[in-house]
């Protein structure tokens, strides 16, 4: 009830929530009561949570931030949501968010921007931006994420959290709306890796209903996170202390850095050649996956539907035209040309082939460093409506988050100071499946 009423008074300046599950939330305290006086609560039952709303929810409106689908009440729970729930978990509410998972600062969602609770003239990130400014503002504990290309790392390193990006098939993507199917991971965001521990506990795990969902061992994931850091070797890629990097950024990042050698740890430089290329070529397998993915949403079956359609093909365009915004149709129609006849290996192909030779910088630098650390973004949270006329430039934004998720490698981002009175995050990426040394590595700098 307590985050109930300071939603409902101080929501109106972040517009962090698209729904607010009032019932939900306190039916399922109730439920958690109970169970705590049974004997049968676990670390996260009665603990407040909010999700991003592209994480299907029953009975409740799940959007994915679009027009598209204001009204569509989800009949079922996505595999996150029910590992939380049966937690004992407490839905506060569904969170803003660029629509469908598109965007690097919020602006792109149906339901207007999102305000980051450091400087609300400036956006709190994305996709996952409405999660960030909730945490960040108080309004909720913890709040699950979703990073296809950095969604869950920027919004955390905008708004002064943490944030972490799984392993690919870490977590399940069931009843996780898609939006580019190789790329797309959820994860926790909250203030420490302590309690990004306590949810990937729930969230992680092989699921039936998600064929690219790990069989792979689910640590706890706060057992480690004390063990000291001696002879930690820490490799830092030159390309991320580029000139596009904000200097204060650089010099925040490395005084991290030296926190952490005098916890025991090694650096070295090292190199991530390819680095430049993942921008371009995110930028065309991110946007040919979500063509596909995006085909679904036609009017028939759910979501919006034109009104009085002359004929099928009437009722397609128009429902489409209608429900999409500009950047999702962008991507469309980048994505369908890339995957078009004649374009297929001049652009599609090509991007996969340069996405092997990302991944392959990794595997090579990861066999002789333990972490990668760098900068987890190239500046602080910039003005709502800043970059919104240029979309390269604010595609640029995810220069150093996207590298890992073509690679399928995980990725966090923790608080590391202030430029400005802005937070800077700094990111620590680690080799498949180490998010238990992720988690540890972050935990001793906090
Ligand atoms: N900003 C990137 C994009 O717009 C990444 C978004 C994400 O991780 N969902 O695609």
């Amino acid at each position: 009830q307590a985050y109930l009423d300071l939603i409902k008074a101080k929501d109106s300046t972040y517009n962090s929530y698209i729904t607010v599950t009032d019932e939900l939330a306190l039916q399922q305290a109730q439920a958690a009561d109970e169970r705590r006086q049974q004997g049968k609560a676990t670390a996260l039952t009665g603990v407040p949570i909010a999700h991003k709303d592209i994480f299907c929810t029953l009975g409740v409106k799940t959007s994915a931030g679009s027009k598209m689908l204001d009204n569509f009440i989800s009949p079922y729970d996505a595999t996150v949501v029910s590992n939380f729930n049966n937690a004992g978990a407490v839905t506060l509410g569904k969170t803003n968010m660029d629509e469908f998972a598109m965007g690097s600062s919020n602006e792109n969602s149906y339901y207007g921007a999102c305000r980051n609770p450091w400087d609300t003239a400036r956006v709190p990130g994305g996709s996952s931006g409405g999660s960030a400014a909730a945490v960040a503002a108080g309004l909720a504990p913890a709040a699950t994420g979703t990073d296809t290309g950095g969604s869950i790392r920027q919004p955390a390193a905008f708004c002064n959290l943490t944030g972490l990006k799984p392993t690919y098939g870490r977590v399940s993507r069931f009843g996780m709306i898609a939006y580019a199917s190789s790329l797309d991971q959820g994860g926790p965001m909250a203030r420490t890796a302590h309690d990004c521990a306590l949810m990937l506990n729930v969230m992680a795990g092989i699921d039936g209903n998600d064929s690219t969902s790990a069989d792979h061992p689910v640590a706890d994931y706060t057992a480690t996170l004390d063990q000291p850091l001696s002879g930690l070797k820490i490799g830092l890629p030159k390309e991320f202390f580029s000139e596009q990097l904000n200097p204060e950024i650089a010099t925040l990042v490395q005084s991290a850095i030296k926190e952490y050698e005098a916890l025991g740890a090694t650096v070295k430089e090292v190199s991530l050649p390819n680095t430049a290329l993942s921008v371009p070529a995110y930028y065309i397998i991110a946007p040919s996956e979500a063509s596909s993915n995006l085909s679904r949403f036609d009017g028939v079956r759910y979501g919006h539907r034109c009104s009085d359609p002359k004929d099928l093909e009437d009722m397609y365009k128009r429902t489409r035209g209608e429900g999409f915004g500009s950047e999702v149709k962008r991507r469309i129609l980048v994505g369908t040309y890339a995957l078009s006849e004649g374009f297929y290996d001049a652009y599609y192909k090509k991007a996969q082939q340069i996405r092997r030779l990302i991944q392959q910088d990794f595997v090579r630098v990861l066999s002789d460093v333990d972490v990668i650390m760098g900068p987890t973004t190239p500046t602080t949270a910039f003005n709502i409506g800043e970059k919104t006329t240029d979309p390269v430039e604010m595609y640029m934004e995810d220069i150093f988050t996207l590298s890992l998720n073509l690679a399928g490698l995980p990725g966090m981002s923790i608080p590391c100071g202030f430029s400005n009175g802005l937070p800077v995050g700094l990111q620590i990426i680690g080799n498949y499946f180490a998010e238990e040394k992720l988690l540890n590595v972050a935990h001793k700098y906090q």
